[in-house]
């Protein structure tokens, strides 16, 4: 049977590869071909930073270059939710929402732009009760707190 780390090192190859960035285009395309031009769910990764080296993780070997999304590009964004009625977001993706600190004012943007329903994920390492009552007062629907391991060996691995 192929070990775990094999099957990890191809699925990274394979998530890495141009050819693997063709195939998601033409992915891409024909779901918007299919008519399903708006979408029910915007999801956004405010960061693909993270203080966190979780053990089930690819983030460390995506070779996107990091940052933090501009509050001009979400204001853009917020702005077209509008326009097509979108009714839910996401802030997840790879790296930590809490990292960027626009986040709670991104959030109140998207709540000024009609989102009705607001999910923020976060491995909680910066969550104290400033930024606890920040969120609570910026409008979100709900706080996903995701755990780095679930076993102590995988702990010791991340
Ligand atoms: S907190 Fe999330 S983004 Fe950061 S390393 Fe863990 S799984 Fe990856």
């Amino acid at each position: 049977m192929m070990s775990t780390m094999i099957k990890k090192t191809i699925r990274e190859s394979i998530v890495n590869s141009s050819v693997y960035d063709v195939w998601y285009m033409r992915k891409i395309k024909k779901v918007i071909a299919s008519g399903m031009d708006v979408p029910d769910i915007v999801r956004i990764e405010p960061t693909n930073i993270c203080n966190a080296h979780c053990a089930m993780c690819p983030r460390e070997k995506l070779i996107r270059p990091h940052g933090i999304m501009s509050q001009e590009l979400f204001e853009k964004i917020a702005r077209e939710c509008r326009q097509l009625s979108i009714a839910k977001m996401l802030f997840s993706g790879f790296g930590e929402p809490l990292i960027d600190k626009n986040i709670v004012s991104k959030i109140k943007l998207a709540r000024e732009n009609g989102i009705k329903e607001i999910t923020l994920f976060t491995n909680a390492s910066l969550l104290d009760e400033r930024i606890a009552s920040d969120l609570v007062r910026s409008g979100v629907s709900a706080v996903i707190i995701r755990l780095d391991a679930t076993t102590t060996e995988d702990f010791a691995k991340a």
